[in-house]
């Protein structure tokens, strides 16, 4: 592995790139935090220098996804994994069957649908499964009839390791929506009012590891299974405002720091056109080459996550031990995937993809020659 002196460029698909002015904030008032004589690491959760911070990064997300006031913004750890369980354990109950749906469009909604079996009757709704889920399936009327008498339909909005991303959410009416929404939040403009749920741990595009984001619609809150434990009842969090145990306070701290950057940097609508930029730099020469190739459905492909490969292993490894030598950092493909995959979240600069596709044209030009 090399060793850089400077920060590089870094497409890690998470925990993952953070704004540059962010970290240098938390780095300048690491020892003691706003003179409060101790560093954020080291105060209680209750105190007044951190319950201005939580309230803060609430205000801020939901300023910046113009939340309808009938959500309510919960803190859990454990991860987005955790919330496998957390949902239907908090939502089964509102189905007389205890019956719950799962679009299951990659390896995240795979483990979401098993661990919603081992609370009732969680089935699989439509699935992109062939073609190594390489594309969002179509949804049909019929498909959507047969979500009468669900708790939920349960949805990944982007798929991590396959590169694919859901571009119009199916029309649920009475059918709550909930989306797991880890590697694509505040990516793009959504429109919230359109999901009972959605929830994003932090390291992708929120912040550091260790805490999940849940916004709920307030009518959601109070229906968990009796075995549900308290820290994953989504009533009893909302209560005591995400504080009912020691909160990852810096999580938080750092998440609001990432917050106003978006904020900064025009809200999400600026953020989704940066976005929407850096995505068609690589896929615009991912379609002029015959040597890069990708086979995600061309509707379907990811703004975050671009999977792509290259014509033989030998070349694939060549190809990534370069990126790696100059500082284009973390670009190996999932082990269940292999290629390449760039992830160009939101704090990752144009310039980065800049370099990575002159990176590729050289590579590409070598071996051709
Ligand atoms: C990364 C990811 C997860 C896993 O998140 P953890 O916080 O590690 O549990 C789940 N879902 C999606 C869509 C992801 O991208």
């Amino acid at each position: 592995m090399p060793r850089f002196a400077e920060r590089v460029y870094n497409f890690s698909p998470g925990p993952a790139v953070l704004p540059l002015p962010v970290l240098e904030k938390v780095q300048k008032e690491l020892l003691n935090y706003r003179e409060c004589g101790a560093s954020i690491l080291e105060i209680s959760h209750r105190s007044k220098d951190f319950l201005p911070i939580l309230d803060e990064t609430q205000q801020l997300f939901r300023q910046l996804t113009q939340l309808p006031d009938n959500y309510r913004l919960l803190f859990f750890s454990g991860g987005a994994q955790m919330q496998f369980s957390a949902v239907p354990l908090n939502l089964l109950s509102r189905s007389a069957s205890n019956r719950a749906s799962y679009a299951v469009t990659g390896k995240w909604g795979e483990l979401a649908l098993e661990e919603g079996k081992s609370y009732g009757s969680a089935e699989e709704w439509v699935h992109g499964r062939e073609n190594r889920y390489n594309r969002i399936p179509t949804v049909y009327a019929e498909d959507l009839k047969q979500l009468n008498g669900s708790a939920y339909l349960h949805l990944t909005s982007n798929n991590t390791l396959y590169g694919t991303q859901w571009n119009h959410f199916p029309q649920t009416s009475e059918v709550p929506l909930v989306i797991d929404a880890t590697s694509d939040i505040l990516s793009r403009e959504v429109d919230f009012s359109q999901f009972g749920l959605v929830y994003a741990s932090l390291q992708k595009n929120l912040g550091p590891a260790g805490l999940t984001l849940v916004v709920v619609r307030e009518d959601l809150l109070g229906c968990h299974l009796p075995q549900t434990p308290k820290l994953l009842q989504y009533q009893a969090i909302d209560s005591q405002n995400s504080l009912n145990n020691t909160i990852n306070v810096f999580a938080v701290y750092v998440m609001r720091y990432v917050l106003e950057w978006y904020q900064e940097q025009g809200g999400v609508a600026a953020i989704e056109q940066q976005n929407r930029q850096k995505a068609k730099l690589l896929y615009d020469y991912l379609d002029e080459s015959d040597f890069f190739l990708t086979n995600v459905n061309l509707p379907d492909r990811s703004l975050v996550n671009v999977i792509f490969n290259l014509p033989t292993t030998e070349l694939l490894q060549q190809f990534l031990r370069e990126c790696d030598e100059v500082g284009l950092l973390a670009l190996k493909g999932h082990r269940e995937v292999g290629g390449v995959r760039a992830s160009l979240y939101n704090a990752l600069p144009l310039a980065a993809v800049e370099r990575l596709v002159e990176k590729m044209w050289d590579f590409e030009r070598k071996a051709l020659t």
